[in-house]
């Protein structure tokens, strides 16, 4: 990813990325290629660099653990910075508050990637950062049904929870399948208990999105949204 791009540039890629997500999300639908158009007659790059810039947005929501829309494979030549520009702007269409979880992950894996990386001296006393998180009111009724429903085994992997919580429970986690950031309902057609394991692989595994049919072909009260 060159860094060429002006603010301006990444900001308009942001704004078609986030409303072509939400549409997806919806259900209503939307051209890609129409996106990419615009934007190439608004700013005189290619719309082939355009679609490559959408990718780059994926990888952002990728780390971020979220979905990408389809067709977007996410590509990972990114660069630190511009994965932060890219959060951030996400954040800022969104009307939420970056939480810079893709700038920290990209340098992560940049450091990971070096042949030599002294051992770090990290950080004594870490400055807090405080912020404000948009959270959902959920049914009580609806996790209690979904764990008792469950009666302490995944129902990705069908294995049984690997610890009892210090209150006695099995620990398990109740995922929804339509993220609730993206209008998903919290209903149990719409969510399913996890071992910690399958739960991270629902939203970070390379395989994520056969896992997730893989749950709607197994489990007949899952309903796709
Ligand atoms: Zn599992
Ligand atoms: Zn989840």
């Amino acid at each position: 990813m060159s860094n060429n791009w002006t603010e301006e540039e990444l900001k308009a890629a942001v704004e078609s990325y986030v409303d072509m997500h939400i549409k997806e999300a919806n259900g209503i639908p939307f051209i890609k290629k129409q996106y990419y158009h615009e934007l190439s007659a608004r700013f005189g790059r290619t719309e082939k660099s355009f679609e490559y810039r959408m990718q780059n947005i994926s990888y952002v929501y990728s780390l971020l653990g979220r979905g990408w829309v389809s067709g977007l494979k996410p590509a990972k030549n990114v660069g630190s910075s511009n994965a932060a520009i890219i959060e951030r702007l996400i954040s800022e269409v969104e009307g939420q508050q970056s939480l810079k979880i893709a700038e920290f992950e990209t340098q992560v894996l940049s450091y990971k990637a070096k042949n030599i990386l002294e051992k770090p001296q990290g950080i004594k006393e870490p400055e807090k950062m405080y912020s404000s998180v948009t959270t959902y009111v959920r049914d009580p009724k609806v996790k209690a049904w979904i764990l008792k429903h469950a009666n302490g085994y995944c129902e990705c992997c069908d294995n049984k929870a690997s610890f009892i919580t210090a209150e006695g429970e099995p620990f398990l986690e109740v995922h929804h399948l339509r993220r609730l950031a993206d209008g998903g309902s919290d209903t149990i057609s719409n969510t399913l208990a996890l071992c910690p394991n399958c739960h991270r692989e629902m939203h970070y595994g390379a395989d994520k999105l056969n896992l997730v049919q893989s749950m709607y072909d197994k489990i007949g009260r899952l309903v796709r949204e």
